[in-house]
């Protein structure tokens, strides 16, 4: 029986084997993957925090419909694991499993909402719920040793936004209230910074021209001491090395300096900064309100390719503030 298997799996033509792989991916997935235990289990080892009031006073309250219900001692609500997560008021909750690793093999909106079964409106809610909950990730890692810096302009964009026809009530915070005049304000500014370790951190500055100021707001809290950050030398990250004394190596690549200044270059920020442009035009235009979560994915990219499918999904599913990320950007409205 075995053998037969075996041999008919070597018969296999590529295509038919990356299906099969596809196949049995889902099918650990849907056997390994219990989203309500790993989101309980987190949930009582980390702080627990109230959703509503963030009051660590909790305890566990019994169950409702056979799921683990929290109580807070303070505000006396009651809270699931899940609240807040990015499997908040989800129907299909099992679905995620499936859908999950097809986001990440980067298919189109409408092959994952086919082969999971959605519709391509869920298909492009769960996407950014997702990438909301890789947001807390980006935002924990820090940058060491040797720290590239540059700023890329992106194309102000209210297009390809899929929610055009949902009322977007003027509601969270705007990033794009800060628009500046005369300077670019078709553009939209993102801060690449990235160490010899590989770790990435890509965070949308502001339209227009970056400053000193919005570096610093971005990068103050990224970089360990003793980092030495290499840039080409724009007044803005100058300002910005010698507010926090941090050795600055400037490289002008024009003038080729970067053969005189040896291991001091800027060679992987603008290699990063090619490829990203490259990856944002394979989504055929990103609205630039749903552009950080895009940021998100990108920098986190290699680890998630280098992590098992299962360790992915534990990593989405515990993050208890998706949710309301998620509804920020949803109704977050584009000032001019
Ligand atoms: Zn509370």
């Amino acid at each position: 029986m075995k053998d037969s298997i075996l041999s008919q799996i070597s018969l296999l033509n590529e295509e038919e084997k990356s299906r099969l792989y596809l196949i049995i991916e889902r099918f650990l997935n849907d056997n390994e993957v219990d989203i309500v235990n790993e989101q309980v289990k987190e949930k009582v080892a980390v702080a627990n925090n109230c959703p509503h009031c963030e009051s660590t006073k909790t305890r566990k309250n019994g169950r409702q419909y056979g799921v683990q219900r929290f109580v807070c001692n303070n505000c006396k609500k009651n809270f699931r694991a899940s609240t807040g997560s990015v499997t908040a008021h989800l129907k299909k909750k099992e679905l995620l499993k499936a859908y999950i690793p097809n986001m990440l093999a980067g298919y189109s909106l409408e092959k994952c909402a086919l082969l999971t079964g959605i519709s391509k409106q869920t298909a492009f809610d769960w996407r950014h719920k997702i990438l909301s909950a890789l947001g807390k990730y980006q935002k924990s890692q820090m940058l060491s040793g040797i720290c590239e810096s540059d700023d890329v302009f992106i194309e102000f964009s209210e297009k390809g936004n899929q929610n055009l026809d949902r009322k977007s009530r003027k509601r969270g915070k705007s990033i794009f209230v800060k628009k500046k005049r005369g300077i670019n304000d078709d553009k939209v500014a993102i801060l690449i910074s990235c160490d010899r370790k590989g770790n990435k951190h890509l965070q949308v500055a502001t339209r227009g021209r970056i400053s000193a100021e919005d570096i610093n707001t971005i990068l103050k809290d990224k970089l360990e001491p003793k980092t030495v950050l290499c840039t080409d030398g724009h007044r803005s990250f100058e300002a910005f090395a010698k507010k926090n004394k941090l050795e600055h190596q400037t490289i002008k690549v024009s003038a080729k300096e970067y053969v005189k200044k040896g291991i001091y270059h800027v060679q992987h920020v603008n290699q990063t900064a090619q490829d990203l442009k490259k990856w944002l035009q394979s989504f055929n235009g990103v609205s630039t309100k749903y552009l950080q979560n895009y940021l998100n994915w990108y920098a986190l990219k290699s680890i998630i390719e280098e992590n098992e499918v299962k360790k992915t999904i534990v990593m989405i599913l515990t993050s208890f503030s998706a949710w309301y990320e998620f509804k920020n950007i949803i109704n977050l409205a584009y000032i001019n």
